[in-house]
Parts: C-alpha cells; sequence; structure tokens
C-alpha cells in the first residue's frame, strides 16, 4: 500500500482554496481521500475534508513549515471519489469554498470537530402515514408509456454499464416482452422532462418506477420542493416504496439527520425523499433521481451557505453516477422546456387526468369592470355566489392568497406616509393576532401607532388585504361554515398543518384559505371551487420570470379544483384579465404561454437564452456599497471581448433596497458562454478585495432566481 505524506484539506471557511498539510506518519496509512480531518486552523482544532493526497509537497511551500494533520475521523470516508467530483463541480460553478459545500452535504453532527455522543432518538419515526394504499394503481394508458420510457432508460444504463464492465444489474422482465434497447446510443444521461398537468398522476409513475430501480438493487433519490413535502406524499412513499425510506424535511433533528445518513451508506435505507439536501444521500449505487415540480423555486438556495440549484446540482449529479434523471412538473420552468426543445432533454407528456376528471374550467373576474361586492374588501360579488353556492351543496372551497397578515400597509391619509421597516426597505405588514406591525424580511414587531409618526394625524388606514382580513370577512360572510386558515403564521407547527390536511381530507373543512402552502400539491378530491383573490400580486415585482412564476402559480392553485368525480371550477380576479400569463391559465395552455414567453427572453437575451447572474454588495453604509457596486462595475466593463460580449447591467439600487440594515446594490451580468460568466464572476471575487471599500460585502448568485 503506498502512503502518502501530504493532505490537501478544504476547510469551512469564506477562503475559497484548499490547504496543504503533512501527514504524521501515525496517520498515513488511516487517511484517505473523502475522510474528515481535525487540522489546526488559525490557532484553532478545525474540522476539514481531505480532498486529495500526494506525496510532494506543494512547490511553493518548504515541507517542514507545514502543519500536521491531527486527527482522521473517518475509516471509511464520508465522501465517495464521484460524490467529491460533484462537490468541487459546484465549488467551481457557484464560486463557493469546497470546505463550505462539503459541510452543506453533511447532517450536521457529523461536521464537528468533537462528534456529540448520540442522544437516544425517539424510536418511532416522526412521520405516520395517514393515508394507506399499498397496492400499486392499474395505470392509464400514458402512463404506462411514460414508466415504460422510463424504464427502458434505465436498462440502457444498465446495459451501458456492464459494458463497461461494472457489475451488471438484472431489471425483472416486464411482462413477456421486454422493449427493444435504442439504448447506450441514445445519451443515458438525457434527462428526462416528464411534463403531465395536475392530477396526471405523476407520482404514481414516480413510484413504479422507483420500485423498478429498488428491485434491480438499486437506490434512488426522490427531491420535492418545500411545500411539497405533504403527509400524504410521505403516506403514499412510505406505504408503496419497497425499501425503508429517509424523509428529509425541515423539521427533522439533528439526530436523525444522522441516523438516516448512516442507515442510507450502509445499505439499509434505499431511498431518500425530501428537500435540497437529500441530494447527498450517501448511496453509492445510485439508480435514479427524480425531481418533482423541477421549476419550483425553493430549489435554490438563497440564503446561508452557497447558493446552489438543488436540481441542476441532482442532474449533474445523476450524470456522475449513472443514474436515470426525471425532472416532473406540469408548469416546466422554461429553461427545462427549452432544453426539450432542443434536444437536450427527453420530453414526455401525459396530458390528462389520471382519474378521468377533466381539468376545471377557469374563469377570470376583472376587478375593473366587476367592483368588490359592497360587504367586502377581497371578494367580488361572483366569487361571493360561487363560494355560497359551494356551501350549500357541501362541497369544499380553496381560496388563495399570497399574502398573510391582515393588511398590507398602514397609511397616513394626511400626508402619504407609509410605515416601514427601519432595518429594511419594506413597508410593515399589520398582523392582528397578536396586533401588531411585522416585518416580513427581519421579523421586526413594533406596536400599532395611534398617529402618524410624520405629520401626527390620526387618519391612519390599513390598506392591502392579507389572509387574516380574508379570514374574518368569510368569518362574517358565512357565519356557519367551517374555516380554516392555513399560512406560515398558523402553519408554525408541522403537526397543525398535517392536521389541518387531514380534516381537510375528511371533509370537516368547507372553505380552506391560505397562501402559497394551500396552492401546491395537495390532492383534495372534494374541492371544486377554487378563487383566487388577487393574481396581480406576482405579475408585477420587478423580476423578468414575473409571467412564468404566475402562471405556475395560477395553474398550480387551479390544479387544486375538481380533481375527484365532481368537476370544478376557478374564478381568478384580477385587474390584468388580459395578461397572456392569465389567458393561457385561463386555457390551460402551457405550449402557449411557453412560446409566447421564449419569444420575449429570445428578443431581450433572457435565459434560456443566456446565463445569468447577480452579483450583489451590500453593508451598513449605503454610500460605500454604491462606491463599491460602481468601482467593481468599471473594473468588469475594462476587459475586451471578441464576440457577443457578455452584458453587465447596473450597479443599481436593488428592488429591496434595505434588509436588515444592510443596504443593496446589485450587477447583473448576461452571458452566452458559461466560461465567460464564470471569468468575470472569479475576477470579481478575487478582486473584491481591493474594488471594495471596508465593510462592504459581495455575493455571487450564479443563475439566480431572486433579483430583489
Ligand atoms: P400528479 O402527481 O400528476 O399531480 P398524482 O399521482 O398525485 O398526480 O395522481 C392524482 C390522483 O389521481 C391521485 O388521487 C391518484 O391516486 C390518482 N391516480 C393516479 N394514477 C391513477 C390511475 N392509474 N388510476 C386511477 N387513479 C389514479
Ligand atoms: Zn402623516
Ligand atoms: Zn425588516
Amino acid at each position: 500500500m503506498i502512503s502518502f505524506s501530504y493532505a490537501q484539506v478544504a476547510v469551512a471557511t469564506p477562503l475559497n482554496q484548499l490547504f496543504t498539510y503533512r501527514i504524521p506518519s501515525a496517520l498515513q496509512n488511516q487517511i484517505k481521500q473523502g475522510a474528515r480531518v481535525v487540522v489546526p486552523f488559525r490557532r484553532k482544532q478545525v474540522l476539514g475534508f481531505c480532498i486529495a493526497l500526494s506525496d510532494q509537497p506543494p512547490s511553493d511551500f518548504s515541507a517542514d513549515k507545514l502543519k500536521e494533520i491531527l486527527e482522521v475521523k473517518d475509516e471509511t470516508p464520508v465522501f465517495s471519489e464521484k460524490m467529491l467530483e460533484l462537490l468541487q463541480w459546484l465549488s467551481d460553478y457557484y464560486l463557493a469554498p469546497l470546505g463550505e459545500i462539503c459541510r452543506a452535504a453533511l447532517p450536521t453532527r457529523l461536521t464537528q470537530v468533537k462528534t456529540p455522543s448520540q442522544t437516544k432518538p425517539r424510536l418511532k419515526e416522526e412521520e405516520h402515514s395517514i393515508f394507506h394504499q399499498a397496492e400499486p394503481l392499474q395505470l392509464m394508458e400514458g402512463q404506462k408509456e411514460a414508466l415504460q420510457k422510463l424504464i427502458d432508460r434505465f436498462q440502457s444504463f444498465s446495459e451501458l454499464c456492464s459494458r463497461e464492465g461494472e457489475a451488471p444489474t438484472a431489471l425483472p422482465a416486464e411482462g413477456a416482452t421486454r422493449a427493444p434497447i435504442k439504448s447506450a446510443f441514445q445519451n443515458p444521461s438525457q434527462p428526462i422532462l416528464l411534463h403531465g398537468i395536475t392530477g396526471s398522476g405523476k407520482t404514481e409513475v414516480y413510484l413504479q418506477f422507483l420500485n423498478k430501480v429498488l428491485e434491480s438493487g438499486k437506490e434512488a433519490i426522490l427531491l420535492v420542493p418545500e411545500i411539497g413535502l405533504t403527509p400524504q406524499l410521505i403516506g403514499r412513499v412510505q406505504s408503496r416504496l419497497q425499501s425503508n425510506v429517509a424523509i428529509y424535511h425541515s423539521g427533522l433533528s439533528d439526530t436523525w439527520r444522522q441516523i438516516y445518513w448512516e442507515k442510507m451508506r450502509e445499505g439499509s435505507v434505499k431511498v431518500a425523499v425530501g428537500t435540497r439536501s437529500a441530494l447527498f444521500a450517501p448511496f453509492k449505487n445510485l439508480g435514479a433521481i427524480i425531481i418533482d415540480e423541477e421549476h419550483d423555486p425553493s430549489y435554490k438556495q438563497t440564503e446561508g451557505g452557497f447558493y446552489y440549484n438543488a436540481r441542476d446540482a441532482a442532474i449533474l449529479r445523476a450524470k456522475l453516477e449513472k443514474a436515470v434523471v426525471v425532472l416532473g412538473s406540469a408548469t416546466p420552468s422554461l429553461e427545462t422546456f427549452y432544453n426539450t426543445k432542443r434536444g437536450k432533454y427527453e420530453y414526455i407528456a401525459l396530458p390528462e387526468r389520471a382519474t378521468g376528471a377533466t381539468l376545471p374550467e377557469v374563469q377570470l373576474i376583472d376587478l375593473k369592470q366587476e367592483k368588490l361586492a359592497p360587504d367586502s374588501k377581497t371578494l367580488s360579488p361572483t366569487l361571493k355566489a360561487a363560494i355560497s353556492e359551494n356551501l350549500y351543496r357541501g362541497e369544499q372551497s380553496l381560496l388563495f392568497l399570497d399574502r398573510r397578515g391582515f393588511a398590507n400597509f398602514l397609511l397616513c391619509q394626511d400626508c402619504g406616509h407609509v410605515l416601514k421597516c427601519k432595518n429594511c426597505a419594506i413597508s410593515l405588514t399589520y398582523h392582528k393576532y397578536p396586533p401588531s406591525l411585522v416585518c416580513h424580511y427581519c421579523d421586526y414587531h413594533t406596536r400599532l401607532p395611534e398617529k402618524c409618526p410624520e405629520c401626527q394625524s390620526s387618519a391612519l388606514k390599513l390598506l392591502g388585504e392579507g389572509t387574516e382580513m380574508l379570514e374574518e370577512e368569510l368569518k362574517n360572510l358565512f357565519p356557519t361554515a367551517r374555516i380554516v386558515r392555513l399560512d406560515r403564521d398558523t402553519a408554525g407547527k408541522r403537526e397543525h398543518r398535517h392536521e389541518v390536511l387531514h380534516q381537510m381530507k375528511k371533509g370537516e373543512v368547507d372553505i380552506l384559505l391560505g397562501t402559497q402552502i394551500v396552492a401546491k400539491g395537495h390532492d383534495f378530491p372534494n374541492v371544486t371551487l377554487v378563487g383566487v383573490i388577487l393574481a396581480d400580486q406576482s405579475l408585477f415585482l420587478p423580476d423578468f420570470r414575473s409571467s412564468e412564476r404566475t402562471f405556475q402559480l395560477l395553474t398550480q392553485v387551479a390544479g387544486r379544483s375538481g380533481r375527484g368525480d365532481k368537476p370544478g371550477k376557478v374564478l381568478i380576479q384580477t385587474f390584468q384579465p388580459e395578461h397572456f400569463a392569465l389567458q393561457c391559465t385561463r386555457q390551460h395552455d402551457f405550449k402557449r404561454f411557453a412560446e409566447e414567453e421564449l419569444q420575449q427572453r429570445e428578443s431581450l437575451c433572457y435565459p434560456p437564452f443566456s446565463r445569468l447572474a447577480q452579483i450583489r454588495l451590500q453593508g451598513s453604509d449605503g454610500d460605500k456599497v454604491k462606491k463599491g457596486a460602481l468601482n467593481l462595475k468599471n473594473f468588469l466593463g475594462r476587459k475586451k471581448w471578441e464576440k457577443d460580449p457578455p452584458v453587465i447591467m447596473g450597479p443599481v439600487k436593488s428592488p429591496l433596497a434595505k434588509v436588515r440594515g444592510k443596504h443593496r446594490w446589485q450587477i447583473l451580468i448576461k452571458a452566452f458562454k458559461v466560461k465567460e460568466l464564470l471569468w468575470l464572476l472569479r475576477q470579481a471575487q478575487t478582486q473584491s478585495k481591493e474594488m471594495l471599500p471596508a465593510g462592504v460585502q459581495i455575493q455571487i448568485d450564479v443563475d439566480c432566481l431572486n433579483l430583489m
């Protein structure tokens, strides 16, 4: 066995570089690539990850100056070679320190210098399946075809692997004949888009496919967006899959995270279901990754750590590990859809609902024509009447308003002053339960003032209806109805949310109202009316994706209606009924929406016709931030390009110009080649020390989804 004397180690610091350490001879036989180590770093002992081993010291260092590794924590490395490759790629692409990415890919307990002793977990796992249906459904024609295509693809991988001399995986025979294998020649790691309308039975296809993968002895990951991890889905997955399942959700304790991680690594749990971080499940023999609701913005991490897109990272992982990758959505992102159009991804459609139900009839209510009902601040007479009729028929209604709290802002009718957060450039939302003005960005709370702080007038008015106001109104208008509100304020506790969804399913709720939490993923067969209180909210955000977001959101909400035996109806209140995003929602016409939106994107060279990155500069001194932004822009603009140069836009004040006391400016870079984009961003990153005044921080977001 060769032993190495030097190790390159990634430590979790903001510095995007590796450090070389000497390996004392006692540890030379223990240390492996991908293992955790303890190293001295700036007079502290920190946890690091051994990225590479070598028998030569780095050329610019004399060997005796190097510090020594203190401890090797793993006999079996926590990261496989392929996983390290993935992490390295993420580090290069998202310009984030490898050490931080390594940390993000592990359960917290494994990232500590001293591994805490395991506290005894509760024996029972936290989730129960509340809906039990252990038998697979008889698939509809379309579902069958889709499933067969996935299986063929999986098969072609096995073919490829066995040709390469890897262990072949025997696939259980599917009926008497097996579909011919086009395979190997058709690029096996080509992602597949499963574009199925809401209720088309995508989940059923995933489950049956995953069982095939499991039967062949391989492992699988099912990624879902934050909101998508409903008790319903968890129940379905647990009762149907032929393996124990690791469920990753935000409420999962550190202890459970570690337990699941270890079980996956030793092979006793073969499926991981969950949000972003499930992507890093430590499987050795990964067969498939499914990314449900692939368009969902919550796949993009935009806080703490590094800003990566779990969907894109998953596609790469699948490629590295020769696993099948399936992207599912009723409203694919334009990036993904465009990739199917130019042949980069395969396209499979499920254009019908699996239960035979038809898509609901969608009606747009023009609030310019039809004024709100005289006794309401939220409902038009048409919507109000529809709710009433639904109650009378004993059917359920679901109302969507994407704004929590009671009122959006407090306005002085004398001087026009709007009460803002003192830390953020954002108006304060009035909450009635308990009464206070709250900042939705930094959680600053204050009491409702009696007088305007600017002019002392007492003519203060609450404007902009939120879910609390809607709830209060509904209770007044329909006193006998059983009304439940679900938003981040009421759904703070998972148990409560699960309870409400359970009640809904059992028919103990007449009207469910809420924010995006109610809009996505649920399957309530008795909901026959969906009402959207104001569609315009997302339409006017200063973001080139605002039409896309609106279309996606409305299509999702609309898809909650008429999923069972009775036909459904959707009423959307708006000031912009002529907007094409709304028109396409009304006609359930994704294709037309995509064509039109793609044309606009192309004419403006926005993604998917270019790559977009944001450089955000922030600091507590607004002038310094601005100065730094201008410096950096000038610096980046100096480079001369041959043709199709990247476009550097800004700097401009961010639409959310101040958050948590930090002023924000941004530079956007549009580029046609990834290489050029990354080159510029790397310049910005390495030069930021010189370009930016003290106290101004730089944050780089590649393929940014959030332009605020
Ligand atoms: P999606 O994930 O596309 O929204 P689901 O898989 O949740 O769709 O299916 C929607 C509903 O249709 C569910 O209630 C599911 O049980 C039902 N369903 C799915 N496939 C079938 C089928 N082949 N036959 C009957 N019902 C089905
Ligand atoms: Zn005033
Ligand atoms: Zn604030």
